[in-house]
């Protein structure tokens, strides 16, 4: 079957932000193609939480009933691939995909998410999403009360540790080697009894992502429910950079008030261009990006 390769507007990432960009621009009849590669960074988690009317579902069947929705209209079209590359043309923009196929369209759309970068701890990784999480607005309700770990350093391990005093009294924090906490700092941590731990962590003990205890490399071991970290991110792919998008100083696509880029015709939406990462947030700037492009459209043929 012969496919279509010209559209007015290129969703490059069909998740929560990338689909809800898509209904806006899918009732205001505009010809989108969605362009997914289904790595959402929330893939491991078994209940999402914190987003209306879906609390508790799992991340995969929210984004299914919302890719059934948006294909619900005629004009969206939705293509499994990962964009490799993107340039500029006379008329607008064309996109490549790692399996050769390529797309003309007006307007880019960049949905695309952010990567997290694990730490190199033995059993980091697959407790991720799990209990060991990112967000207590997320995951906190779950683990309340509970004995709870942090793993975090400085000003952010500080804010990390105040914030969750929220949510139970049983923290420990743990700097994994020598804690750059200011020492007024540590006085107010230890003042409200939350311990820190100096100690390189060897290992992250669970069973099937469920955490047992943090071992330590010196033999030391801390039974915990849940472990709560700042990690570091990457932008999930490298095309808006190699078309010129500029980044903000924390490392998001760098976004107006109306989710559009410093390059004229790119917006970006979700994770990828927000420090507030919750599905709300990515539904909700998709939901204003896929608004602005139209408008754009319109305005520009108008
Ligand atoms: C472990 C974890 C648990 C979370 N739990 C919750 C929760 O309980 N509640 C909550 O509200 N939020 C939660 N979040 C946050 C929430 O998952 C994110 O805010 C949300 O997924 C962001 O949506 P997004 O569409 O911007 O990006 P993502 O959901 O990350 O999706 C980005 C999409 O773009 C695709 N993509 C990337 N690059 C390309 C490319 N080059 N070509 C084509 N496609 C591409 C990816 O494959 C992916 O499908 C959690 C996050 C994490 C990491």
């Amino acid at each position: 079957m012969e496919i279509n390769t010209e559209f007015e507007v290129i969703i490059i990432g069909g998740s929560y932000s990338g689909l809800s960009a898509a209904m806006a621009l899918g009732r205001s009849i505009r010809k989108v193609l969605v362009i997914d590669s289904g790595k959402p960074c929330n893939i491991q988690t078994p209940d999402s939480h914190n987003f209306l009317t879906q609390d508790g579902k799992r991340p995969v069947e929210i984004s299914e009933i919302a890719r059934q929705q948006v294909l619900a209209y005629e004009t969206v079209t939705l293509r499994k691939g990962r964009v490799t590359n993107g340039t500029k043309t006379k008329q607008g923009f064309e996109v490549g995909t790692d399996v050769g196929e390529s797309f003309k369209a007006k307007k880019l759309l960049f949905a695309t998410g952010v990567k997290d970068v694990m730490p190199k701890i033995e059993g980091f990784a697959e407790c991720w999403g799990i209990s060991v999480i990112h967000c207590p607005y997320c995951h906190g309700y779950e683990v309340k009360n509970e004995k709870t770990g942090m793993l975090a350093n400085g000003d952010l391990a500080y804010d990390l540790a105040k914030l969750l005093t929220n949510w139970t009294g049983d923290l420990t924090l743990f700097t994994n080697g020598v804690s750059s906490l200011k020492p007024e700092q540590k006085n107010q941590l230890q003042e409200r009894s939350i311990a820190i731990v100096e100690k390189e962590i060897k290992e992250i003990a669970h069973t099937d992502g469920q955490l047992r205890h943090v071992a330590c490399n010196d033999g030391s071991i801390f039974p915990l429910t849940a472990l709560y970290a700042r990690i570091p991110f990457e932008q999930h792919s490298n095309v808006p950079q190699a078309l010129g998008v500029e980044l903000t100083e924390l490392g998001h696509l760098k976004v107006d008030p109306f989710q559009k880029t410093n390059i004229p015709g790119i917006y970006a939406c979700g994770d990828s261009a927000s420090m507030m990462r919750s599905v709300a947030n990515a539904v909700a700037s998709g939901n204003l990006a896929g608004a602005m492009v139209n408008k754009e459209l319109i305005d520009e043929a108008f």
